[in-house]
């Protein structure tokens, strides 16, 4: 039965008709059921090849393509198609934010069942390449081969790898020579370090076997011109780590926080572990509008700096701010974007759960001079009741940036509670922001809704809701 069930199947001439979830493309089996297809574009008409069935859908690929959709563009990247990074470089730009556009209005309508406003059309990235902050890159010693080169003759050399792990595969790593999605130097070091790293004998990780010396390398960029490179090793080799981060020292002057971590662990997180500043300081600076962040190895920060620019003003324009109002900024990470409104708010509260981001927006806030904004730490279903709230005040407005879950449903429930008169609501997945603004239509409404593409040539959007609330 099991057997049958998975049984691969071929469809033949499918026309893809929609993309979504995931970044994948979708077609239709000839019993109505959808097809989920990495590896085509709208428009395309395909053979496919499934390879997973469900009760309500197929998963499969593009194994013969008979014509190819006008909204096709060439990819820029090498390694497209191979690496999953940016699985929507064949299409056009003016097609992805469509789509995307699609996907959160769809979320909101189909899965919230809610009344929107006249849609702002999506606001696109003017950096459709190179937009990328932060860029952490893997080291291994089983290299991951195309199918090319498993089926030429040539010699392929040593299996180091410097690069990304392969979608789906925790062991394999693709060596990349050059990555569209941060500025320079980044691909230069990168490719120097690998270079050097081999030409040394540096023992590059084995995840399978935990054993080896390179681990993981971090870049940061920073409209500032900082420049912040964090190696991970797996075990300390004092003449290995100074050799390699003398080298790099030398070759990128402008590298201005080199750091470094000696993680044994199992996982590669950095979170629990000391990083230890080799040159340089032990962080860069960001700056927006004349507010400066500090950013060490460990802090989250947006990752697309010049589209988090325009997401923070869509977010201080929807919370209508007069300068009397008090703020509550939910999961304000580093206080961001507490900061960035802080100068059109009374005061403004942010909430956040990890310490050390706390620690960092309080830090931030006192270098910005801004006095009228306070951080807590805690979890947020936990630390934001209603003895927070006496304490604190009762907020004019809410901004609440939860992850990717959305929020918890106490959560929600606290916030209708508070009752303030607007919610902004800053979503990187318009599923659970439509699922939590479900549970809030009976008593806020939606006046405008806007899209945000901060990561272009990838699915993902961010979307922005302003929500007033009912008389
Ligand atoms: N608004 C910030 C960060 C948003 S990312 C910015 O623009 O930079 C979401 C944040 O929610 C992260 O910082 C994460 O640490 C925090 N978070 C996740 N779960 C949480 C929880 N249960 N309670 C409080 N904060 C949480």
């Amino acid at each position: 039965m099991a057997r049958r069930k998975n049984k691969r199947q071929i469809f033949e001439h499918v026309e893809v008709i929609d993309a979504g979830a995931k970044g994948k493309t979708i077609g239709k089996a000839p019993d109505g059921r959808v097809i989920f297809l990495p590896n085509a574009v709208p428009g395309d008409v395909v053979d496919v090849q499934t390879f997973k069935k469900r009760k309500a859908y197929f998963e499969g690929k593009a194994i013969k393509f008979h014509s190819l959709s006008n909204k096709r563009t060439e990819p820029k990247c090498e390694h497209f198609g191979v690496c999953g990074g940016c699985k929507w470089q064949d299409m056009e730009y003016k097609y992805q934010l469509e789509y995307k556009q699609k996907e959160v209005t769809n979320n909101l309508i189909r899965l919230g069942h809610l009344d929107l406003p006249e849609v702002t059309p999506i606001l696109g990235s003017e950096e459709q390449y190179f937009y990328r902050n932060k860029m952490e890159f893997s080291f291994s010693d089983s290299r991951w081969l195309t199918q090319e080169e498993i089926e030429s003759d040539r010699d392929l050399g040593d299996r180091n790898a410097l690069g990304f792990h392969i979608p789906g595969m925790w062991d394999k790593i693709l060596d990349i020579d050059k990555c569209w999605l941060q500025q320079d130097p980044s691909n230069a070091i990168r490719n120097e370090v690998k270079r050097f790293s081999v030409e040394n004998g540096l023992e590059f990780f084995n995840t399978r076997n935990q054993t080896g010396f390179l681990r993981t390398m971090m870049v940061r960029t920073s409209t500032t011109g900082d420049l912040m490179v964090m190696l991970q090793f797996f075990k300390e080799h004092k003449e290995h780590r100074e050799l390699l981060l003398n080298h790099i020292a030398e070759q990128f002057p402008q590298i201005s926080s080199l750091q470094y971590v000696i993680n044994s662990k199992a996982n590669d997180t950095i979170y629990d572990q000391e990083v230890i500043c080799y040159k340089g300081q032990d962080h860069i600076f960001e700056e927006m509008e004349g507010l400066k962040f500090k950013i060490n190895a460990k802090s989250f920060y947006q990752t697309n700096s010049l589209q988090a620019y325009e997401l923070y003003k869509i977010t201080r324009d929807f919370a209508g701010l007069t300068g009397d109002e008090l703020v509550y900024d939910l999961y304000t990470g580093t206080g961001t974007i507490a900061q960035f409104v802080a100068k059109q708010a009374h005061r403004v509260i942010g909430v956040e759960a990890i310490p050390d981001a706390i620690s960092a927006a309080k830090e931030n806030a006192q270098l910005n001079g801004i006095e009228n904004v306070d951080f807590y730490v805690g979890d947020m279903k936990t630390v934001f009741n209603d003895d927070f709230i006496a304490e604190h005040g009762h907020p004019d407005v809410i901004i609440t940036d939860p992850p990717r879950d959305g929020m918890h449903v106490a959560v929600v429930n606290q916030i209708l509670n508070i009752a303030p008169k607007r919610i902004v609501y800053v979503s990187c997945n318009s599923a659970t922001q439509a699922r939590d603004l479900a549970l809030m239509k009976a008593s806020y409404k939606i006046v405008k809704t806007q899209a945000v593409d901060m990561f272009p040539q990838t699915h993902h959007v961010e979307n922005v809701v302003l929500l007033e609330k009912l008389n």
